[in-house]
């Protein structure tokens, strides 16, 4: 399972909850403060580093609020020689 992780950007975030409702791993809540917009901005709560970096929650944010970082591992498997002409 690939490891990821979100970055919120509180600024941005209208506390619509729609990024919560679409996480598969339930590791987004709604913050219990007020961000200076007004709004309860969501927050990844991930402890136990559930995240995979799915990027559901950034397709389904309106307002462009969520970076996904995706941990990425070098591919390995036969390496491919090519023959000369
Ligand atoms: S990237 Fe996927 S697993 Fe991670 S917080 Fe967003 S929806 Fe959840
Ligand atoms: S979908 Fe976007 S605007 Fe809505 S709560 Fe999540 S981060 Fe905030």
């Amino acid at each position: 399972m690939a490891k990821g992780t979100i970055k919120i950007d509180e600024n941005r975030c209208k506390g619509c909850e729609l990024c919560t409702s679409v996480c598969p791993q339930h590791i987004i809540q709604m913050a219990t403060y007020f961000s200076a917009r007004g709004y309860r901005p969501a927050t990844l709560v991930d402890p136990a580093g559930k995240c995979t970096g799915c990027a559901l929650c950034a397709m389904i944010c309106p307002d462009v609020a969520i970076t996904v970082y995706r941990e990425t591992k070098p591919v390995s498997g036969p390496k491919i020689q090519v023959a000369p002409a």
